[in-house]
């Protein structure tokens, strides 16, 4: 018998807005312990919250960015809990109104699972983090650091629609885009400004209605996710070929045995005794409001790999490269529009393509930067894809060669740098003429073998012509020039 595994996650993000939810503490990650407080997130009794516009106005970017329903009138809700790490004995957020409702993620997922499936959004709603807890560092003690308490998150609530690990991790990865893109969060992962709870469930193949599922909270890990569901799917197949049924419960993962465990029995909605905030009012989004928010939204990721390959003929693949993260999709897109203004009928995009992801994205990385902080003009980028195009340098000389020199002296234009360099080919006959005949001498045999139908040959009589002329030996001249001399 086989199984199906469906997943519903619960994402949290956590907004980069300068202060907490509710007050102006500091939101920054870090900090010495218990400093990015006040004696609101410390909960001193009379002291009163008041909303960060800012993180209204993230969750509205997130929730038109997903297409979303964004809810004209919003409210907050207090979720009933104890804990050492929420000082107020609950956790402020949204329960009934939240900012928005429905939406979806559409998913690339790797050959060979279902193809770009689209997950739907349950909804959107704002919420505060709680406060960090240490059980590890002293024996007998608990640390609380609540710095964190108070931080403005948004939890992504997703419809049960994934079906395995892949997906998940698509879902998850196509979130931290878009959140990095918008401007909201980091997304950092290690940080723990994103992080989800995975509901799991098993059903039959092919049956329509749902197990019961387990909740496997606070993944902070996309391996360790992958890890925890593999294993979660496993134990609950066990369970029910055994002749049992799954509990619904909370369940932790432990990443050392790579297990997981219950936690505690599944609490109810009614157990929180959820109700309205009443010291936050209601907040209203006006039509004018939201209009405002619509047109500052950059073009999306999505738009931005169809412009690719639409406007500029780019594969998939480098479309999908460049549309990684804002700010290089920004780059490309100047640099690529510029060329095509400046060099009318001749295409320049495949190669600049290929110069940003093979050549200038890994300089980034690695120096830590960003490419607009790369001390060579794009003018000069262009003149260097036009050299490659127009047959004067070789790629792989380009790529070894002119890259690193143009880096080293920025100031200098790509193409009086090839010249000094004496890197450019040559597709002066004379030259050419010269270098094939003294290849075809070398070789008598070879070229007799040739002449009897071995025409496979003419890549050695290229290769040595190559090596003759230290690679300025422009190809296709030296091909015809070739083929001349062989007949
Ligand atoms: P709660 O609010 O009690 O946590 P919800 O019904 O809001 O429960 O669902 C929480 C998450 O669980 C959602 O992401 C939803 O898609 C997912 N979910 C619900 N039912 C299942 C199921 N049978 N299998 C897997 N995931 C599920
Ligand atoms: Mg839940």
């Amino acid at each position: 018998m086989s199984y199906e595994t469906v997943i519903g996650l619960e994402t949290h993000v956590q907004l980069s807005t300068a202060s907490k939810a509710f007050c102006s503490d500091a939101a920054a990650f870090g900090g010495a312990p218990n400093t990015h407080t006040s004696t609101i997130s410390l909960a001193h009794p009379g002291t009163l919250p008041r909303l960060n516009k800012k993180a209204i106005e993230y969750a509205v970017k997130l929730g038109m960015a997903l297409g979303c329903n964004i809810n004209r009138r919003t409210y907050f809700d207090r979720k009933n809990y104890f804990y050492a790490d929420l000082p107020k004995g609950f956790q402020t957020t949204q329960d009934r109104a939240p900012v928005c409702m429905g939406g979806s993620v559409a998913l690339k997922v790797p050959a060979g699972q279902r193809t770009n499936p689209v997950i739907r959004i349950h909804h959107i709603h704002l919420e505060e983090d709680a406060g960090k807890s240490t059980h590890d560092q002293a024996p007998h003690h608990s640390l609380i650091d609540l710095n964190r308490a108070g931080v403005p998150l948004l939890e992504i609530v997703s419809e049960p629609d994934l079906r395995g690990p892949e997906e998940v991790a698509a879902y998850m990865e196509e979130i931290r885009r878009l959140v990095r893109w918008l401007g909201i969060s980091d997304g950092n992962m290690e940080e723990g400004s994103m992080r989800c709870d995975v509901n799991i469930s098993i059903r039959k193949q092919g049956s329509s209605t749902f197990g019961n599922r387990c909740e496997i909270k606070n993944m902070n890990s996309m391996r360790f996710a992958k890890r925890a569901i593999e294993y979660e799917v496993n134990r609950q197949i066990a369970l029910i070929e055994a002749g049992g049924t799954v509990e619904q419960e909370t369940r932790g993962f432990d990443v050392a045995g790579g297990v997981t465990f219950s936690l505690r029995e599944k609490e109810n909605a009614h157990d929180y005794r959820y109700f309205p905030e009443p010291d936050l009012p209601p907040v209203v989004l006006s039509e004018a409001y939201l209009a405002n928010i619509k047109a500052e939204l950059p073009a999306l990721p999505a738009e931005t790999e169809q412009l690719f390959q639409t406007r500029f003929g780019l594969p998939v693949y480098d479309a999908e490269q460049l549309a990684q993260e804002r700010d290089t999709a920004f780059y490309a897109q100047q640099l690529l529009e510029t060329a095509v203004v400046q060099y009318s009928g001749k295409d320049l995009s495949k190669t600049i393509s290929n110069l940003l992801i093979n050549k200038l994205l890994p300089w980034a990385t690695a120096e830590n930067k960003t490419l607009q902080e790369c001390p060579v003009q794009p003018e000069n980028w262009i003149e260097y894809a036009h050299l490659i195009e127009s047959g004067q340098l070789s790629a792989s000389t380009a790529a070894q060669r002119l890259f690193p020199a143009l880096l080293d002296h920025p100031d200098k234009s790509a193409a009086l740098l090839a010249t000094e360099l004496n890197l450019l080919q040559s597709a002066d006959s004379d030259f050419l003429e010269q270098l094939v005949e003294e290849v075809l001498a070398r070789f008598p045999d070879k070229v007799a073998e040739y002449r009897k139908g071995k025409k496979g040959l003419l890549g050695l009589f290229m290769g040595e012509v190559m090596k003759a002329s230290k690679g300025k030996a422009e190809p296709q001249s030296t091909t015809k020039i070739l083929q001349e001399k062989l007949k």
